[in-house]
């Protein structure tokens, strides 16, 4: 099981002073970034590929960026295994492993990752202001880049469950269920990818699905109905997840003529969804109907100097390279920005 019970990231290597929990993923190859400063003229806030692009372009663009990246370091595919749709890795790369490369790579070039959290904004004066594990940062731009994280049923439950056979993660613990029955809950990419990844593992994999048919793109969901190993049960929503101290099943409740009855299972994979996190920036700029950051004018907000990227924003594409060309869209928009307000060379911009 991982660090912190199932769900958790892979486990993260402390590295540096320690005092803002700098930390990398397992295997990257990543010097101790310096410590200690508190002000930059762009600040990114989230680690995933959205984040560490646009501090691969900043760093190289000589503006000393600072990544407040969050306890979730190195965004959605620290959780997921293969990545076959990156450009450049023409045999797949893992996802953790494509995450230590971006960091490491932003870290040569200057940038500062500290992985915490960032619990308040304030960009009503400038510079702007960033709380983040009890430091106050200044910034003359901030590049939001804090994605979206997994939605949970929302069942007692599960909650009580997870860790013990409840998780939103098959790559961190599908290795678990070697030889044992899982249940997938939902109908998108997400739960195909997850039910799909854990028939390496499991003896079957039951996805459970409130409508009758998925929502997921076409290939994935051929490649799931030509599993042996998985099985679909349409128009059932889980109402409890059954067990005392470890999963042993779940509740299901039929959508359509509301009958009830049990399935025997080892674990549950909840895949339903992602909500964007946007709670810190919600007060400062505006969001769409979904919740995502809404953006203006190419990556601008409404808050001069605020610029957003990747999933956060990105309730259609939500794919690591959309978000890394986000990313650079939004440094490339920042480092002009800056310049225009004569905090920046203009001659930098020959650096991208
Ligand atoms: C299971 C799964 C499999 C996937 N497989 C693929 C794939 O094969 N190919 C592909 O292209 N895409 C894949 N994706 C999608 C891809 O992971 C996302 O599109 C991409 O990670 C989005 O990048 P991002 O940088 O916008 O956000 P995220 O990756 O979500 O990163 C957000 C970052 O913001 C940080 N953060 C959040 N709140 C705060 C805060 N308050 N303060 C500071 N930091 C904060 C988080 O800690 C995290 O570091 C997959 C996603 C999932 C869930």
């Amino acid at each position: 099981m991982t660090q912190g019970g199932f769900g958790g990231l892979k486990p993260l290597q402390i590295i540096g002073d320690g005092e803002q929990g700098m930390a990398a993923p397992v295997g990257a190859s990543v010097a101790a970034a310096p410590s200690g400063r508190t002000s930059a003229k762009v600040i990114i806030v989230g680690s995933g590929p959205a984040g560490l692009t646009a501090a691969i372009y900043a760093a190289r663009a000589n503006l000393g960026p600072i990544v407040l990246g969050g306890y979730e370091a190195g965004g959605q595919l620290m959780i997921t295994s293969d990545v076959e749709n990156f450009p450049g890795f023409p045999e797949g790369i893992q996802g953790p492993e494509l995450m230590g490369r971006m960091r490491a790579q932003a870290e040569r070039f200057g940038a500062v990752v500290v992985d915490v959290d960032v619990e308040r904004v304030d960009l009503s004066r400038r510079p702007l202001h960033l709380w983040a594990g009890g430091v106050e940062y200044e910034a003359e731009t901030v590049i939001a880049a804090s994605g979206a994280s997994a939605l949970w049923l929302e069942l007692e439950s599960e909650s009580r469950l997870r860790g013990r056979g409840v998780s939103a993660c098959a790559t961190c613990d599908g290795f678990f269920f070697r030889d044992r029955k899982v249940v997938v809950v939902g109908g998108g990419d997400t739960a195909l990818e997850e039910a799909l990844f854990l028939t390496r593992y499991a003896r079957e994999v039951v996805m459970v699905h409130r409508r009758d048919q998925f929502r997921g793109s076409r290939i994935m969901q051929e490649r799931a109905l030509a599993n042996p190993r998985i099985r679909v049960l349409w128009n059932s929503r889980v109402v409890e997840v059954l067990g005392e101290d470890h999963v042993t099943g779940v509740r299901l409740r039929d959508t359509v003529s509301g009958a009830e009855r049990d399935e025997p299972a080892d674990g549950v994979f909840v895949a339903i969804g992602h909500r964007p996190n946007t709670r810190v920036f919600r007060e400062w700029l505006d969001v769409d109907d979904k919740g995502y950051l809404s953006v203006h004018e190419e990556t601008r907000t409404r808050i001069d100097g605020v610029f957003v990227a990747g999933d956060v924003h990105d309730a259609r594409y939500r794919q690591a390279v959309t978000a890394a060309g986000d990313g650079c869209r939004a440094a490339i928009d920042a480092e002009r920005w800056l310049a225009e307000h004569g905090l920046a060379e203009p001659a930098t911009m020959s650096a991208w």
